[in-house]
């Protein structure tokens, strides 16, 4: 299997080159230049472990078939204990997809647990000598689930940048806390574009790039945009269903809706790319908050970035540029890369680009797409617990909003992706659920515990008792230095 850019035909690298690029050079995104078939009948009796091995060797066909057993085992089988996959009924025709078991308790672990695996091996099939410094601007999830994924790689540096007013207690804990001999973490003076902009600074320096390729250096991202991140979300696509078949839920081969929580566009693209290889998907329906260019796109055809940035309850949503839409256009037009190239130019110069008409009518053929604010994310979790007793985070809340107001497919039942542990966000839980919100943290998620009944995530709890590594605040012109700071001296 070869992979192209979206913005550029006549290129073809191997998924180990795309995996180690992360972006090609002229901006655009590596796909597959086939979608392998995957039947459900052969498939729908495996474990997870099982499962991901099948996916991943289908689309990684360079990588050698033993290290992907390997790796699928150690990721899946141990890191996510006995619930990867997991998949839990809510109402009558609604199935909570949990994707939250693993270490960090958000979804983002199922990619980083198993992208730096991919990245590390890819250096080796390359015979790649620099060492990779791994630059992330996190406004939460990904910051801490990449630092698990990355923490004492050899060869590997990694340098989390977080804001210092955008994460919740929780999230900023688990950052400041992290293990492992090859990691960094720094608190911006700021917000999330701060921390952004400083970081893409770094990126697109040439001067700085050209000291760092003196010093066998290169720099890389560990956002979604890269390939390695996407094909491990196709797994749980394919497995949850496999589950509604098991359980009798629906006969093998009728078709299953998925809603996700949609900010860049990568998980409920994940499901799209399930769909083209074989697996019964009615319609993915993509869910928005307040920052609803998304959903509006959907509807008319336009992308338009130039609005309101809105601070909101689910932050990892948060989103204005949607960078994995990129690759549903491409393969939509039919691998029209002139046409893309072209879209994306518009939205960066213009901040926004208009979809031919056709190309609309295709998309809205496979999927459907709707947004929540706050409020009624707030009013779902309390309405999800009043009437099926089951406790969600402001992100899942707003999936399960907008699948609610959406059209389904005939008699199909609805699997709503549940991207983080409602823990993760323990006070604007209990605010939504009408309870009195404590002072801290901490305070809120064992009242949570006492209110609900529902254990919080062990790695979560241990958090008030860890000593805090990373205390650094810095200011955003401060962030190159950071990021170049021991390379400098080597
Ligand atoms: C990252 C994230 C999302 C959005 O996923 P995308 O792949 O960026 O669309 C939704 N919910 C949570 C909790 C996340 O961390």
């Amino acid at each position: 299997m070869m992979f192209t850019s979206t913005r550029n035909n006549n290129l073809s690298v191997s998924a180990a080159q795309a995996i180690l690029q992360g972006l090609s050079t002229e901006g655009g995104l590596f796909v597959p230049q086939q979608f392998p078939q995957l039947s459900v009948e052969t498939v729908y009796q495996m474990d997870y472990c099982q499962m991901a091995e099948k996916v991943l060797g289908s689309f990684l066909t360079d990588y050698d078939p033993q290290f992907l057993q390997q790796a699928v085992k150690q990721v899946y089988g141990s890191a996510f204990g006995t619930k990867a996959g997991y998949v839990q009924q809510v109402n009558k025709n609604t199935w909570s997809l949990e994707l939250w078991h693993g270490p960090t308790c958000a979804f983002k672990d199922y990619a980083l647990q198993m992208m730096p695996k991919l990245l590390v091996q890819a250096r080796t099939m390359l015979s790649s000598t620099d060492t990779t410094v791994i630059l992330v601007a996190t406004s939460g999830d990904t910051g801490k689930a990449a630092l698990e994924g990355y923490r004492d790689l050899e060869g590997i540096r990694i340098k989390v940048f977080y804001p210092t007013g955008g994460t919740s207690e929780i999230q900023r804990l688990q950052m400041a806390t992290q293990q492992g001999n090859n990691v960094e973490v720094y608190a911006v003076e700021g917000n999330f574009d701060a921390a952004q902009t400083g970081v893409k600074k770094v990126f697109a320096d040439q001067a700085i790039g050209q000291l760092l390729k003196e010093k066998g250096v290169s720099l890389s991202s560990a956002n979604s945009i890269n390939w390695g991140r996407l094909v491990p979300q196709i797994v749980y696509y394919f497995y949850s269903y496999s589950q509604l078949v098991k359980q009798g839920v629906i006969a093998l081969g009728n078709p299953v809706d998925f809603c996700v929580p949609t900010g860049n566009f990568g998980d409920i693209l994940a499901g799209w790319y399930a769909k083209q290889m074989g697996l019964p998907v009615g319609k993915l329906i993509c869910a928005s908050n307040k920052n609803n260019v998304l959903s509006e796109f959907f509807a008319t055809g336009v992308y338009n970035a130039k609005r309101e940035f809105f601070k909101t309850t689910s932050p990892s949503m948060d989103i204005l540029i949607s960078s994995n839409l990129e690759r549903l256009l491409y393969h939509v037009s039919g691998g029209n890369d002139t046409l893309v190239a072209e879209l994306m130019d518009s939205l960066s110069k213009t901040g926004s680009y208009t979809l031919p008409k056709d190309l609309l009518e295709k998309i809205q053929q496979d999927f459907a797409a709707g947004w929540a604010d706050d409020q009624q994310a707030a009013d779902e979790i309390k309405h999800r617990w009043d009437t099926d007793g089951y406790l969600c985070d402001p992100h899942t809340a707003v999936a399960f909003r907008v699948a609610e107001q959406t059209a389904h497919t005939k008699d199909a039942p609805c699997v709503v992706l549940s991207t983080a542990s409602p823990y993760k966000f323990p006070m604007a839980v209990l605010q939504a659920l009408g309870c009195p919100v404590p002072q801290q943290d901490f305070e809120a998620l064992r009242q949570l515990e006492t209110f609900s009944g529902v254990q919080a995530p062990t790695q979560l709890k241990e958090l008030e008792q860890k000593p805090q590594r990373f205390s650094k605040v810095i200011l955003p012109s401060d962030i190159v230095k950071a990021a170049t700071e021991e390379i400098s001296a080597l």
